[in-house]
């Protein structure tokens, strides 16, 4: 795949204070050369950051997302929490739901339908996060896993404009191991032809996520199906993130 309209989401997790956001300015540069002029890069710092970022980001192509939301969007006695309608009023363009972080944490499929539906409502575009674990793939289930992922988490969803997929499988992130590009293509392939389907759509857009680094992004974006990359802690080492994005274009 070349870079042209491939997406970069930078999910920073639970890292970054104020002073990180100056650690952007070599991406933020890199995305003003012609050479980026059609990448799509996003940024998914904590809550904490996301008006800071907004702001640093406002003269450039660079978008903002959260890393979650919660499955209602009225205002409510959720403490801790933060709604699509809270995300949407920091300027904040997108939010990825599904991680597999917020899984293990208790999200279903079905709270993830709900937090699909309240960021679509608020206009946010939404990044859905699907994959298997380490037991489903070992039992050959990942077909039917990422299909039931998709059914329930895009139930009662008509338009499919402004949801990206990230498939992520959840043995994959932050332990170093990567799929075969081969394999990678052909689930690829699958979620879209599900989605195209299913949904009537053309161009799905589907991602890769899990332990995308400076080497294996060479590797990986050779899968013919790719539409970009969601990158976890890569993403937060500015030199790195950089590299990947250079090597991405060759
Ligand atoms: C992620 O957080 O979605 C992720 C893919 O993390 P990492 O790149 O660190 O595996």
């Amino acid at each position: 795949m070349t870079n042209n309209n491939m997406y970069f989401i930078a999910n920073w997790k639970m890292f970054g204070k104020l002073s990180s956001i100056n650690s952007i300015n070599k991406v933020i540069k890199l995305s003003k050369s012609n050479e980026f002029s059609k990448t799509k890069i996003i940024y998914c710092p904590p809550y904490t950051l996301l008006k800071d970022f907004v702001q640093k980001t406002k003269k450039t192509k660079i978008s903002i997302g959260a890393q979650d939301c919660h499955y209602e969007n009225n205002y409510g006695p959720f403490t801790g929490s933060i709604n699509a309608k809270q995300i949407k009023n920091t300027g904040a363009n997108y939010t990825i739901v599904g991680h597999s972080e917020k899984r293990s944490a208790g999200d279903t499929n079905i709270i993830v339908n709900k937090k699909v539906i309240c960021s679509l409502r608020e206009k946010l575009n939404v990044i859905l996060c699907i994959g298997e674990t380490l037991k489903e793939k070992q039992k050959g289930m990942t077909t039917k896993i990422i299909n039931k992922q998709l059914e329930i988490c895009l139930k009662n969803i008509k338009d499919l404009k402004k949801v990206i997929i990230a498939y992520e499988p959840v043995w994959s992130i932050g332990t170093g191991k990567v799929l075969k590009v081969e394999d990678l293509n052909v689930i690829l392939k699958k979620i879209k032809i599900f989605l195209k389907k299913k949904y009537k759509i053309k161009n799905p857009k589907v991602l890769y996520g899990g332990s995308v680094n400076s080497k294996n992004i060479l590797i990986l974006n050779k899968a013919n199906e790719i539409n970009g990359f969601l990158i976890g802690s890569a993403s937060q080492k500015e030199n790195i993130f950089v590299d990947i994005l250079k090597k991405s274009i060759n």
